[in-house]
């Protein structure tokens, strides 16, 4: 789900966006709400950045601005592609109905054509068969060429109807991942926890999930600029794509600057030394100037492990690993603890 905030949250979060709504001069609808909301519960970055590179100019937000701002950061990218998937696929469908009607037309005309002939047969007319019989061949050349017209119409709608399939997995594909580190978004990770828990681990092992939350990133960002807190995300997620591969396990951008990983039938030891991995290769991610090489930022990375017993719900998984998470951000953070 997009918006995972209880009541209380939400209802500071309504204040909150009330507030900035009241500073500019869109009308109060439910489109400039999402807006101001996302925005001041602060988990849509590349949407706080262009707010906050608009406000720093002064721009007043109106209702042209908070359209454009919406379609660019708050909805789904791929929403044209799957537009025109559904105007091709229309397109096609009526080519080939418009020849497979021409096609029937034909061979009713054909089908009286040849029961004349028939009944001309009936007669033994002979000077009544030779017409009949030229009709009936003419006939046939037509009908031959309507049906080798549908059969080719067919055989490239299938190829169409190929390709259009494989544009749309792909478009799938990408609503499933997060556009800035590259590994699955809220969406892809909900889908591939419930796929995970839908089958039981092998014998001796667990399905494994690990939440992971940058520490102090308030801070990064509050100092260096939000540009700079994306470059960190952005490198928490190259670590964690050259460290969690599939098959082995997934990861995931949980919201913000938290993070999942997803182990399927792995051993809690197993678990442990990857994100101790996780968690040493951040340590040691050195965020730089672009020209002066000089070294902005470093960060640390706090998590929990958590190991699923069957039959456990989804949420009291997460709700364990989060626990876990706590703890070891309660314990002074840079460490990894287990459920
Ligand atoms: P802790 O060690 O307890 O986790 O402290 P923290 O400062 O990391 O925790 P907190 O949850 O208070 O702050 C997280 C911050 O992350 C707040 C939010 O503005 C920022 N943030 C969330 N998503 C993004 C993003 O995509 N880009 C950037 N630059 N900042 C983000
Ligand atoms: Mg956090
Ligand atoms: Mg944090």
């Amino acid at each position: 789900m997009r918006y995972t905030e209880p009541k209380e949250r939400s209802a500071e979060l309504l204040r909150l966006a009330l507030a900035q709504m009241g500073k500019h001069s869109a009308a109060y609808n439910p489109l400039t709400f999402t807006l101001w909301y996302e925005y001041v519960a602060g988990t849509n970055a590349r949407l706080t950045a262009a707010i906050d590179a608009l406000t720093a100019q002064a721009t007043v937000i109106d209702d042209e601005r908070v359209l454009a701002l919406c379609k660019q950061h708050v909805f789904p990218a791929n929403e044209e592609s799957l537009e025109q998937v559904r105007s091709t696929l229309e397109r096609l469908m009526q080519g080939v109905a418009r020849t497979a009607h021409e096609t029937s037309r034909h061979a009713g005309d054909y089908g009286a054509k040849l029961s004349e002939l028939n009944s001309a047969l009936a007669t033994q007319d002979a000077g009544r068969i030779q017409p009949q019989v030229d009709d009936v061949m003419a006939g046939t050349l037509r009908m031959r060429a309507s049906v080798e017209q549908l059969r080719s119409e067919v055989e490239s709608g299938h190829q169409e109807v190929n390709r259009l399939r494989m544009e749309l997995d792909r478009a799938r594909g990408e609503a499933m991942l997060d556009p800035l580190t590259g590994v699955l978004n809220r969406r892809g990770f909900e889908q591939h926890l419930q796929a995970m828990l839908a089958e039981h681990p092998a014998e001796g092992c667990a399905h494994v999930l690990v939440m992971l939350d940058i520490d102090h990133f308030k801070k990064v960002n509050d100092t260096h600029g939000h540009l700079i807190g994306d470059r960190v995300i952005q490198g928490l997620g190259e670590i964690l794509r050259a460290t969690v591969k599939s098959p082995r396990g997934t990861a995931a951008r949980y919201g913000g600057e938290e993070f999942a990983i997803l182990l399927p039938t792995t051993s809690l030891t197993e678990s442990r030394q990857l994100t101790e991995a996780v968690r040493a290769r951040t340590k040691a991610l050195k965020i730089r100037n672009r020209s002066t090489q000089e070294v902005l930022v470093t960060v640390t990375v706090s998590g929990g492990v958590a190991a699923w017993k069957p039959g456990e719900a989804a949420n009291d998984l997460i709700a364990r690993a989060d626990a876990a998470l706590y703890a070891s951000k309660q314990g002074g953070r840079d460490r990894i603890t287990l459920a």
